[in-house]
This record gives C-alpha cells, sequence and structure tokens, in this order.
C-alpha cells in the first residue's frame, strides 16, 4: 500500500500538466504523467523525478483509458487526485493564422463538424470517459478531488457582455467545448457531493504553451497553480466551482 497521495494528470507530458505534475511531486503526490505518446511521457517522468510515473493515456482511446485504470488499480488500488488537462484547441488551424482568423472559419454557420466533434471528442467526451473509468479508484481513496481544467474564455456569462474583449473569438470549437465541461464539472460535483468528492473546474490563464503557439503572456508556473492550489484543498472546501484564484470565482 502506497502512504503517498496518489494522483493522476492527463496531457501531463507539456505544457500546464507537465507544471502541475511537478508542482503535485513537490507537495509529496506520487504523479502518474498521462501521456498519449508514452515515450514523452517517459521523458517527463524523468524530468519531473523518481515519484512521476508515465502512463500511456490517450483520453479519446476508449481502451487506453481502461488499461491505465487498470495499471492504477494494480499498481495502487486507488486513485486521490484526478487532473483532467488534457486538451486540444483546434485541428485545422493552419500555421499563421491568427486566432481571430481562424474563429472566423468556425462560426456556428460555416464550422467545420469534423473540426468541432474532434475537439469536443478530447476536451468534453475524453474528461467524461475518464471521469468514468477512474471513478471506482476514486471511491477507493478518502477524501478524493477531481479537478476539472476548464477555461475563462468557455463563460458564457462573460462572453455576454458587451463590453468583454476577447468575445468575438466566442464559438463551437474550443470555447464551447470549455462550456460543455463546465456543464459536467456541474453535474460531476452534484453527482458526488453526497460521497464527498470534490469536483471543481479552474481556468489557468492565458499561458505560454504549444495550446496558443506560445503567445501565452503567463509562465507555466503561474498557469499550473490554481489547479495545484484547489488539488490540495481539505475536506470543508467547497465543490462545483469555477476560480482562477483563492476568492476569484469565474462566473459560469
Ligand atoms: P499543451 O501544452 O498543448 O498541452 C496539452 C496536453 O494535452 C499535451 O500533453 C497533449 O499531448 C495533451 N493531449 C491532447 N490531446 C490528448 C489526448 N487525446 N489524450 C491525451 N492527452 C492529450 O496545452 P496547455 O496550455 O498546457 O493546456 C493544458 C490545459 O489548460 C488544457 O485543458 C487547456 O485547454 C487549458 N488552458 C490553457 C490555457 C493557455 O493559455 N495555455 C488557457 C486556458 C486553459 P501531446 O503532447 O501529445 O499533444
Amino acid at each position: 500500500m502506497q502512504d503517498k497521495p496518489i494522483a493522476l494528470v492527463t496531457g501531463a507530458n507539456q505544457g500546464i500538466g507537465l507544471q502541475i505534475a511537478k508542482d503535485l511531486v513537490s507537495h509529496g503526490f506520487i504523479v502518474l504523467v498521462g501521456s498519449r505518446n508514452l515515450e514523452r511521457g517517459e521523458a517527463a517522468a524523468k524530468e519531473v523525478g523518481p515519484d512521476a510515473h508515465a502512463l500511456q493515456l490517450d483520453v479519446t482511446d476508449r481502451a487506453s483509458i481502461d488499461a491505465a485504470a487498470e495499471h492504477i488499480r494494480k499498481q495502487f488500488g486507488r486513485l486521490d487526485v484526478l487532473i483532467n488537462n488534457a486538451a486540444i484547441s483546434n485541428t485545422k488551424k493552419q500555421p499563421g493564422q491568427s486566432v481571430e482568423e481562424y474563429a472566423k472559419t468556425t462560426r456556428p454557420s460555416n464550422v467545420s463538424f469534423d473540426e468541432m466533434r474532434a475537439v469536443w471528442d478530447t476536451n468534453v467526451f475524453g474528461v467524461l470517459a475518464v471521469y468514468q473509468a477512474m471513478l471506482p479508484l476514486l471511491r477507493k481513496a478518502s477524501g478524493a478531488r477531481i479537478v476539472n481544467v476548464s477555461s475563462g474564455v468557455g463563460s458564457l456569462t462573460t462572453n455576454s457582455d458587451p463590453d468583454f474583449v476577447y468575445r468575438a473569438i466566442f464559438g463551437p470549437v474550443y470555447p464551447a467545448s470549455k462550456t460543455a465541461l463546465n456543464a459536467l464539472t456541474v453535474a460531476m460535483a452534484l453527482e458526488l457531493e453526497p460521497e464527498g468528492i470534490k469536483v471543481n473546474a479552474i481556468s489557468p490563464g492565458f499561458t505560454s504553451t504549444n495550446l496558443n503557439g506560445y503567445a501565452g503572456t503567463d509562465t507555466v508556473e503561474q498557469g499550473a497553480r490554481e489547479a495545484v492550489r484547489v488539488a490540495l484543498l481539505g475536506p470543508d472546501s467547497p465543490t462545483g466551482t469555477f476560480t482562477r484564484w483563492e476568492n476569484s470565482t469565474i462566473p459560469w
């Protein structure tokens, strides 16, 4: 039996997920570094240190998810923290195309269903599939919690404000996938409230990563900190929240 708490971070081979893995290890966790490419996961786990272990996990591949859950069950018998971090922003944005130009090609009137489905497969259905597979392991831990890495761009309230400067990029692909993730977060939190398993959504802020061509203005250390803060909260903390930082709630 492993005494240290066990965390799984999906999409942890680079970006914010990798930093979350580093931070959780520094807080005494054993971290499973989820990576759809095992070799890249192994390289990332090596970078994090001995308490990090690579785990092949493609959130769009049911067999991969089931094998990952079985591996955790055999190895540790439980899961204390699940960080649903893996996501993609698009599959069809052309090199050099700005976010604004891409948004014009993905309005409700002209969006490619293939593009929308591909992003929702990872960002929405992928999260739900991992949730379903990991829930029996989370139920074996005491005080387990789930952190869904969402984005402020998914806030319906913010995008309904005419003064919100980024509302022109709100569309069916990435932004609405995060709105749907927020809805799943509330549904999961309601389902697990009687069992005391907390489910919270967070936004990392605009972070320099591969997801946005390194255009983000925050560092990965800054991007990881809210997910880590929420992952470490105790049993008296709230469930079903959407936050940017302590006392900084984002409207749904
Ligand atoms: P990133 O550097 O591109 O990392 C995304 C990670 O997700 C990568 O490890 C990627 O794996 C993985 N991934 C993608 N599809 C996957 C799949 N099917 N199965 C498993 N893993 C998969 O981006 P990031 O910025 O760190 O993003 C982390 C989270 O923060 C995402 O949920 C994102 O939406 C959110 N977020 C980011 C920002 C920002 O400004 N960066 C802002 C708000 C929210 P590969 O390396 O194999 O591609």
